[in-house]
């Protein structure tokens, strides 16, 4: 029986029967792995608090020779990341995160810049220094180019025009183009989302140089609103499947601003 020692993050996890429970780890030595969990369900010994969506673990797998699912057979705490559990905003952000990767990435295949990136914005979501709205921009931004989805923000896909040579303010988004599409060549009548060419760049800010000093790039309200919009679209068209999570999540959003907007005097039309 081949045994696998690696950090993994705790994607998901299912009851199985009666005793045991599926969980699905983002493992940094082999990317997506679903694994059983024995007695994890019946035995709180077994696995004490550990198994718990956003755990950052170390994992021992065992594989038998044939091709079953491997076994959990040792999972050891690393960061319960405690803050995010707390509340129901950055649950709802890392849920999102969580459902993406898990539905985008294929079992057994190493992605380790991935991997890093869902710690890195785990830990800051955790932490609380970088707004919540930036990471998961940054976090939409970053994982679009690691799965080969970077949106061409370069130039309207139909007439080529440069984006600093056109002429309007704002452009219009265009996922099945990969890109966008100017207000002479897109028809808005077809559900194109509009997107000030302002945005465009600060979007494109967060998706060069190191992580650090990509979380710190300064978003008006109208470019976080704007750039959150178009990814929550275009994220989901590329990776062919919509999130559960992401409605939940909108919902949470709705909620939470009605809320801000009244104890700021704000009166909504
Ligand atoms: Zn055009």
């Amino acid at each position: 029986m081949a045994c696998l020692s690696t950090p993994a993050i705790l994607l998901r996890r299912i009851e199985f029967g009666d005793y045991d429970l599926i969980v699905t780890l983002f493992t940094r030595a082999q990317g997506k792995t679903s694994a059983i969990a024995k007695s994890a369900k019946k035995s709180v010994k077994r696995f004490p608090g550990v198994l718990e969506p956003f755990s950052r673990l170390n994992v021992v797998l065992a594989r038998g020779r044939g091709k079953g699912m491997p076994v959990l057979q040792e999972a050891s705490l690393e960061d319960p990341f405690f803050k995010i559990r707390e509340s129901i905003v950055k649950t709802a952000y890392a849920s999102y995160w969580m459902e993406l990767i898990y539905l985008w990435m294929a079992e057994g295949e190493p992605q380790e810049p991935l991997y890093r990136l869902m710690l890195h914005v785990l830990e800051a979501l955790n932490s609380g220094e970088t707004p919540v709205e930036v990471l998961s921009i940054l976090f939409q931004m970053r994982f679009l180019s690691l799965a080969g989805f970077r949106p061409n923000f370069d130039h309207c896909h139909a007439c080529k025009t440069c984006l600093d040579q056109i002429r309007h303010a704002s452009v219009f988004s265009d996922p099945a183009k990969g890109g966008i599409v100017c207000p002479s060549c897109g028809i808005p009548a077809n559900g194109l989302l509009k997107i000030s060419k302002g945005t465009l760049k600060q979007l494109m800010w967060t998706d060069s140089g190191g992580l650090e000093r990509a979380a710190r790039v300064r978003f008006t309200p109208t470019a976080v609103a704007e750039g959150l919009t178009f990814l929550e679209s275009f994220v989901p068209f590329h990776i062919g499947k919509r999130p559960k999570s992401l409605k939940v999540l909108r919902n949470i959003r709705q909620v939470v601003n009605k809320k801000t907007n009244m104890s700021k005097g704000y009166q909504p039309p």
